[in-house]
């Protein structure tokens, strides 16, 4: 797969004496977790991984490059079952995937590592992600923190329809995708769907709402979009990618910079 994070931040380059040669208060490992999984008739499987370590790549290359800050390899699979049903799609259960980032974090706490991000952008990881930062931190000690998606970038210039359910295979991603990888968007193929409309407040909304209902993407999008990606440029793309990779680029040095040690 192809990578945006530079070799000289790359845990998986180094070997273990370097690895042993980590100093281990300060040290920062960053565990991208995102899917594979569908993403309508123009978007890759691997969106969702290609996103995350776009934005990482990006963000980590903005750090003063004395601090130790590493991205391990991704867990490229995720909790993925509101896409199933669609040819392609590979998911892992919840329980799956949380024994995955328990064994990961058994394995960072092993070798003595105190500090682990959590890097997460794929929504259906979320709730997931946020209960085994808590886990790792009292079941090992390890000072764990979560990062999701582009960092809280605004992402100027999208409708407010957009922003608020344009949330799969829809302008963000695929502008995303067209300033860095075009030749895996097939711009002929779009679809447009959303599941609500902000004009028609109802009760019960799938996102975004008090009162929800558990959706899964074949109930409500047969094409497998949920927003527009019509509208998406490369500009666009770019633009947001370099404001994406300034807040999580922050947030990586502040939790760097965050004091240990751990207190268990
Ligand atoms: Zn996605």
């Amino acid at each position: 797969m192809k990578t945006w994070v530079p070799d000289s931040r790359n845990f998986a380059c180094l070997n273990w004496k370097q690895v042993d040669a980590l100093p281990r208060e300060s040290t920062l490992l960053v565990l991208p977790t995102a899917a594979i999984e569908q993403h309508g008739h123009h978007l890759p499987l691997a969106t969702d991984t290609l996103i995350n370590n776009l934005l990482l790549g990006h963000a980590l290359a903005k750090l003063p490059s004395e601090l130790p800050v590493y991205a391990l390899p991704p867990v490229h699979y995720g909790k993925s079952n509101e896409h199933l049903g669609f040819p392609g799609t590979l998911a892992l259960s919840a329980a799956t995937f949380m024994a995955v980032l328990r064994d990961l974090g058994a394995s960072l706490a092993g070798a003595r590592f105190q500090k682990v991000v959590l890097y997460n952008t794929h929504g259906g990881n979320t709730a997931l992600v946020d209960v085994m930062a808590r886990d790792l931190r009292a079941e090992f000690g390890l000072r764990t923190f979560t990062l999701h998606g582009a960092g809280g970038v605004q992402f100027e210039g999208l409708s407010p329809q957009e922003r608020a359910y344009g949330f799969h295979a829809g302008e963000v991603e695929t502008a995303l995708l067209l300033a860095s990888v075009p030749e895996l968007v097939d711009q002929d193929a779009y679809t447009v769907n959303y599941i609500a409309d902000i004009a028609k407040p109802e009760l019960l909304l799938p996102e975004n709402a008090p009162a929800t209902f558990a959706w899964l993407t074949r109930d409500i999008a047969s094409s497998g979009v949920m927003g527009d990606p019509r509208p998406a440029t490369a500009a666009n793309g770019a633009r947001w990618l370099d404001q994406a990779a300034t807040k999580l680029s922050a947030a990586l040095e502040a939790m760097a910079r965050y004091p240990n040690p751990v207190k268990t």
